[in-house]
């Protein structure tokens, strides 16, 4: 008789957006006549770009020719989009990458989730909180976050780094030695930015004590300060201690294309000498197969002059929209913070409300839909999350309703 995987059963039972979903559906249901608009989403809402739409054309007709079709895909991806991304991401920026320290993926959600693979099942995990969910997700289905307890929503094994105003939403460094730590930078949900010199220091601490960074870097094309790091390899010391995590969802649209990578530079080892390259070398080796040519073409075409222009317009329209919503929001007396670095505006509940009561004021007040911060972790509670992916008109009229409350 087969068994399942019981750490699955561990895993809370309601997901935050299908509680989101059904709650907007039942008022949707209820008020017909009132258009709900969602400023929830995590998703882009803008095509692709004409650059990157050409390029998926023309390959599209390569596959179709017998001298220019492609089979599998190499295995770490394809040389001419791991060389436009160390020349552009990292070489223009003096950082020291390799293209085969790159490996190409379908994005960053399932690296995110498939990373924690390489790392013993006893190795403890850092978070903040709040926190992007799949990261902790992830370890609970590995076996690695011991019990859940549903009155704080905290896991006994994890290590929590609480981030909310009092500390700029930066994590400090826990009392307890963590072995992996995830880092995400510019931060969904909060939106916060850490600066160089605040990430050497987490650099430095992993090093110290031999832990892993787990940097997630997905939001990086919306970095508009100049004083903070758009790679963790912009800090000394982090090729010894540090795993990034790109996508092509947010800075160019690819969230329905799928692409991403990460990198793993050569001098990352364990404590007994193994080089973390090599074993997920072997582990995407053997449980992935490669992205598609079509999206790797299409990748290499965001490099490309017109690419990096037309998706740099793209960014610039949703940060237009950040702006609208933070400054308006800040007008009306609100605490909000994000919305600069980041697609994120991240607001203090008034009232003391809790996230969920601030959620159902803001639908059925304003019709406008946001995510509970408390969805994200317990430190997320009395904090809401709005985005800047939403049509510039729908942006205007939520923030016309929500100003006319
Ligand atoms: C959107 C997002 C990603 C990107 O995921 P993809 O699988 O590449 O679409 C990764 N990390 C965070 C924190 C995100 O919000």
């Amino acid at each position: 008789m087969f068994k399942i995987n019981d750490n699955y059963l561990k895993l809370p039972g309601s997901y935050l957006f299908s509680t989101i979903a059904k709650k907007v559906n039942v008022y949707k249901t209820e008020h017909p006549d009132r258009q709900v608009i969602s400023l929830g989403i995590g998703d882009v809402t803008q095509p692709l770009a004409p650059a990157i739409i050409d390029r998926l054309h023309t390959a599209v007709d390569e596959m179709a020719d017998a001298r220019t079709f492609k089979g599998y895909a190499p295995d770490l991806g394809y040389e001419f989009l791991r060389t436009a991304i160390v020349e552009q991401d990292y070489k223009a920026r003096g950082v020291d990458i390799a293209a085969d320290e790159i490996f190409i993926s379908d994005g960053a959600k399932s690296d995110s989730a498939n990373i924690q693979e390489i790392f013993s099942a006893d190795n403890r995990i850092a978070v903040c909180d709040p926190v992007y969910p799949v990261y902790v997700d992830s370890n609970v289905m590995a076996g690695r976050t011991g019990i859940y307890d549903p009155e704080t929503g905290l896991w006994s094994d994890v290590i929590y780094m609480p981030c909310q105003a009092e500390n700029g939403f930066a994590p400090e460094f826990p009392q307890e030695e963590p072995d992996l730590i995830y880092l995400c930078f510019p931060n969904n949900p909060t939106g916060a930015m850490i600066n160089r010199a605040q990430l050497q220091e987490w650099v430095d601490y992993a090093n110290r004590i031999g832990a892993v960074i787990i940097y997630d870097a997905a939001y990086e094309a919306y970095i508009s300060e100049t004083d903070v790091p758009h790679t963790i390899y912009e800090c000394e010391g982090a090729r010894t201690c540090a795993i990034e995590l790109r996508s092509f969802s947010k800075n160019a649209g690819f969230t329905g294309t799928r692409l991403g990578f990460t990198v793993i530079p050569k001098d990352l080892k364990s404590s007994e000498g193994v080089a973390l390259h090599s074993l997920w070398a072997r582990r995407h080796g053997t449980k992935f197969n490669g992205a598609p040519y079509i999206v790797q073409a299409a990748g290499a075409a965001v490099y490309t002059e017109e690419g990096r222009k037309q998706t740099e317009e793209q960014i610039a329209y949703y940060m237009k929209n950040a702006g609208i919503i933070k400054e308006a929001l800040a007008e009306l007396g609100y605490t909000v913070s994000g919305g600069v670095n980041a697609p994120y505006i991240w607001l203090k509940t008034p009232k003391e409300m809790t996230s969920w009561e601030f959620f159902d004021y803001l639908l059925e007040n304003a019709n406008v839909v946001g995510t509970p911060g408390s969805g994200f972790g317990p430190s997320g509670e009395g904090y809401f999350r709005l985005t800047a992916f939403g049509s510039y008109e729908n942006t205007l009229t939520a923030v016309e309703r929500i100003r006319n409350i």
